[in-house]
């Protein structure tokens, strides 16, 4: 099939295919330009760091600038016949080309120390022997700026070094400026000094707030894009989440009927057959009962969960004692049988903007489990609660057999058990339930707990 290339599919260029595409381009333009983009993109070649090549034409703009203006300078001496500032200004030359070869050499770091080194030390050299009057030193406040330009702001221990360096050297200034006087040029070439200076200084600082601005500019875009790809992997997880909790559901819903039917049949069998079959048909037949049983119990429990914030009317205060209640009155027998009994230690809150039956689910699972999971004479599960600015706190603790805590987190995965059906019975789904519960209120849960002493489960709901 035909490819039809969109306008945006340039965008999607990498690498050697930028490189070519902008041969490609050097070639059509005017010899002047070509040279000024060639060397803008000197040492961005084979780099896949977007934001590192960023900062290294930002220095190539830097570094070309600079030769520019000590050509002008070095003409200016020059013409004063000045061997002393002649030689100052061949150096600063140097020091630019050498960045702009070193950058091409893709000697980047070294690049950029010699830069930031070479021209502070010119700017301090000279300011000494041209005199405070002329201006100069205020260009080491500038150079201070200059490592953002030119640094990757990642790399802050680069960056803090190359912008402590002109300020440690304009104090160093500050104190050897006497001792240099008899140094110092005359009036008369102080004073054209400075008004090149100035316009030295602004066009500097012009150009160091166009690139400042663009890079903030950058940052921008690239944090909004950074943002907007976030948002879109959100709905994506979220999107394919719900589409496996759907699965799950219809999966589930679907086997509901069949898993139900061979459990009655089996049942029936064992009913109306049960007498004529052997005792190894009946052992046989047992096992498949009571494997369908578990079946439904577990697709039973896979659908509680995936129902769990869906189709839900709109919350409502609930009394949490009246919850807890409910739960008592359904364990009554078992409390009875277990010699247990579950304490409050102060009334339950009545919790706004909840359903009561995801609060019932979340009990439900913790008291039970720590009925289960309990091999005391007298079982004991206390409720507590604490109170805060933003969210209610709750504890159900057990004198139970305790976890380990290395399941601190794995306990909460869907058919985590620490215990075979035949010592503990239960399909692994409760804490999971728990938690989804938890997080659908924006809470967590967690738990704390000894061997053989007890566990205390901690959750939280927040306020709204
Ligand atoms: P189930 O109770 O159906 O096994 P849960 O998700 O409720 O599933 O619990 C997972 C596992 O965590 C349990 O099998 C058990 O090993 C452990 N567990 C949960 N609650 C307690 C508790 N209060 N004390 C000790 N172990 C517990």
């Amino acid at each position: 099939m035909e490819k039809i290339y969109k306008p945006t599919d340039q965008l999607t260029l990498q690498g050697n295919e930028m490189e070519y595409a902008r041969t490609l381009e050097n070639n059509n333009m005017n010899p002047l330009r070509a040279v000024l983009v060639s060397l803008l993109h000197l040492g961005v070649e084979g780099l896949s760091d977007s934001k590192e090549k960023k900062y290294i034409k930002s220095a190539n703009v830097i570094f070309i600038l600079t030769s520019v203006i000590t050509i002008v300078y070095l003409t200016m001496a020059i013409f004063w016949d000045s061997l002393l500032w002649t030689t100052l200004l061949a150096f600063a030359e140097v020091i630019s080309f050498s960045a702009l070869i070193l950058n091409a050499y893709g000697q980047i770091n070294t690049s950029r120390y010699v830069f930031v080194v070479g021209v502070n030390l010119i700017i301090f050299l000279s300011s000494l022997m041209v005199g405070p009057f002329a201006h100069i030193h205020n260009s080491l406040m500038l150079s201070a700026i200059l490592p953002f330009l030119i640094f990757n702001t990642r790399k802050s221990f680069q960056l803090a070094v190359s912008v402590a360096f002109p300020l440690v050297l304009m104090l160093v200034y500050t104190r050897m400026l006497p001792y240099f006087s008899a140094y110092h040029l005359a009036e008369s070439v102080q004073i054209k000094i400075d008004s090149a200076g100035i316009f030295v200084q602004t066009v500097a600082l012009l150009v160091m707030v166009m690139q400042l601005a663009s890079n903030i500019r950058d940052k921008e875009d690239e944090l909004e894009l950074s943002h907007a790809q976030m948002q879109m992997q959100t709905s994506e997880l979220r999107r394919s989440n719900s589409d496996l909790e759907q699965f799950a559901y219809i999966i589930s819903h679907d086997l509901k009927a069949p898993v139900r039917n061979i459990s009655s049949f089996m049942s029936l069998l064992l009913n109306k057959y049960g007498s004529t079959l052997n005792n190894e048909a009946k052992e046989f037949v047992n096992y498949s009962y009571s494997g369908s049983k578990r079946l439904e119990r577990l697709i039973d429990d896979v659908l509680a969960y995936c129902r769990i914030g869906t189709n839900l009317p709109q919350p409502v205060p609930v009394n949490l004692n009246d919850v807890v209640k409910t739960i008592e009155f359904e364990l009554r027998e078992r409390l009875y049988d277990a010699n247990a009994t579950i304490n409050i230690n102060k009334e339950l809150p009545v919790v706004s903007h909840v359903h009561a039956s995801l609060m019932y689910h979340i009990f439900q699972n913790l008291i039970s489990n720590g009925l289960k999971f309990n091999k005391k004479e007298h079982p004991e599960i206390t409720i507590n609660w604490t109170n805060s600015l933003n969210h209610y706190t709750f504890s159900v603790q057990d004198n139970g057999i305790g976890i380990s805590k290395e399941y601190s987190t794995t306990i909460f995965q869907m058919f985590k058990r620490l215990h075979n059906e035949q010592d503990y019975d239960g399909t692994g789904i409760g804490l999971a339930i728990c938690k989804k519960i938890v997080e659908y209120y924006h809470g967590e849960i967690w738990f704390e707990s000894k061997d053989g002493e007890g566990t205390i489960f901690h959750f939280t709901i927040r306020k709204f």
